[in-house]
């Protein structure tokens, strides 16, 4: 048996059904639960609130647990070495039964690394770092596929490295046979000495992601109707707790067909992005690009002020509450790549800025897909605001709640207000451009 192991927490921000966590602890005498604060992964202050919820968790969870959680500050990889170095010192492992042995083979002493395998292009280049590392120090690594239900890679085309189309990825998606999900660990046992970081606990993260899935389970039978309707807000938000990981993807495979479909997109893109980790800079597909230059017209789509009801609601929503719902999502990523040919890059950059569940491969993968440059098969489509405005919220509602100069007019004319005279739209301008 190993003597340590340390766990390296990164977006898997959850006890049970982590199989990085529960191996650690089959396998480990003492475990040590790390969470390492990276100061090179810029959250912005909504993201940065829901990772403190989810840590303010799992700090409750792991403590309950017999244990807690050891934070440091820094780059990963450095403090893993250096986590390790002071356990094999001794630091912290009490009566010298940790220190010394490392590096020996196997028995007393042995510290085991294990952390989720990623597929971002920072993710993959800080793996790779990790590897090397552990391999110089002797540490045993170990990379858990725990962030998506199929791990990305496992589903290959004839002929190809990845799916870049979604339905036959789906068809073979669905007939993969997968495990159960397992239990949070019983307990967790620190090494003798080593004490967690101090740090608030809070009901955020994995509790709130079970709380939300259980209300939410109540009338997930209507997603499949009810899944575009912009007022209704009838998905699941699930979103932000799927990117941390405080809910595991298996834990929704019961769903109806229509939303288990959806967690299938989000394997989809992150197979895609594992595949081609520069999404996020290059178009996925071999087009050349042509994009405009206008920071006056970005600038109103950012503000929500580009005179186009839907799309100004959609990026209010986004700012206000740091979400957006899909529908709006589409609609506004259509009108700025396809409308007033802004660059994909800039768009979900500012989405990456605001949205909580901003996600490397579900963000760059849809502005892809939504700017003809990625995985869409009728890469020309362009989504008509007024007309989805009219489809998706037939009575306007969407649109009044998030654009309160619109508050006052009744009934779905609120999708083209430019028909009203300005007396009764409250200095809500103009569209920016024709439609
Ligand atoms: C331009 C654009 C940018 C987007 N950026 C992100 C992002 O940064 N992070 C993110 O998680 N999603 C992103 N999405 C996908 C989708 O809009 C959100 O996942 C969804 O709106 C979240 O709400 P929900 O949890 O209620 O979704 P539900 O409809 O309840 O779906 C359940 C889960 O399935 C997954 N999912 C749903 N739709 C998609 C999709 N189109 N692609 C991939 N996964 C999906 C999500 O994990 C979601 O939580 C983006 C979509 C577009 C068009």
């Amino acid at each position: 048996m190993m003597d340590t192991a340390i766990v390296l927490f990164t977006r898997d921000l959850r006890l049970a059904d982590n199989p990085a966590l529960t191996a650690a602890v089959s396998a480990a005498r003492h475990v040590v639960p790390l969470f390492v604060h990276d100061p090179a992964i810029a959250a912005g202050p909504v993201r940065g609130a829901f990772l403190a919820g989810c840590l303010a968790d799992l700090r409750a969870g792991l403590r309950a647990r017999g244990a807690g959680l050891v934070e440091r500050r820094g780059d990963p990889v450095t403090e893993v070495l250096r986590l390790a170095g002071e356990l094999r010192a001794g630091h912290g492992t009490g009566g010298g039964s940790g220190a010394g042995g490392a590096g020996r083979g196997s028995g007393a002493g042995t510290i085991g690394v294990s952390c989720a395998a990623d597929v971002s292009a920072f993710a993959q280049a800080r793996q790779r770092r990790l590897a090397a590392a552990c391999a110089a120090a002797g540490l045993h690594l170990r990379l858990f596929d725990q962030l998506t239900v199929v791990p990305p890679g496992e589903l290959v085309p004839a002929g190809g490295d990845s799916y870049k189309i979604f339905t036959p990825y789906w068809r073979r998606w669905q007939a993969v046979v997968r495990p159960g999900t397992t239990q949070a660990p019983d307990r967790v046992t620190l090494p003798p000495g080593v004490r967690p970081t101090d740090g608030p606990e809070g009901s955020g993260g994995e509790r709130a992601a079970h709380a939300r899935l259980a209300a939410w389970r109540d009338s997930w039978e209507s997603y499949a109707d009810g899944h575009d309707d912009l007022a209704g807000d009838r998905t699941s938000r699930l979103s932000a707790h799927l990117h941390f990981g405080t809910l595991s993807p298996r834990a929704l495979l019961d769903g109806p067909e229509a939303f288990v479909r959806q967690v299938c997109w989000r394997d989809f893109y992150h197979q895609v992005l594992h595949a081609f980790p520069r999404l996020t800079a290059r178009p996925f597909k071999n087009v050349v690009e042509d994009w405009v230059d206008d920071p006056e017209s970005y600038a109103a789509w950012c503000a929500g002020m580009t005179g186009v009801p839907l799309v100004d609601a959609g990026m209010r929503q986004l700012a206000a509450e740091g979400f957006m719902h899909n529908r709006a999502r589409m609609v506004v990523a259509s009108f700025l790549t396809k409308h007033l040919r802004i660059d994909w890059r800039l768009g979900a950059a500012h989405f990456m800025a605001h949205l909580a569940d901003a996600d490397v491969a579900n963000n760059y993968g849809n502005w892809q897909w939504t700017a003809g440059t990625g995985n869409d098969t009728r890469p020309y489509r362009r989504f008509n605001p007024v007309r989805q405005g009219y489809q998706h919220d037939p009575r306007g509602d969407y649109v009044r709640r998030h654009v309160p100069e619109l508050a006052d007019l009744a009934g779905p004319v609120v999708h083209e207000p430019w028909k009203l005279p300005r007396s009764r739209t409250k200095g809500y301008p103009r569209p920016i451009i024709e439609l």
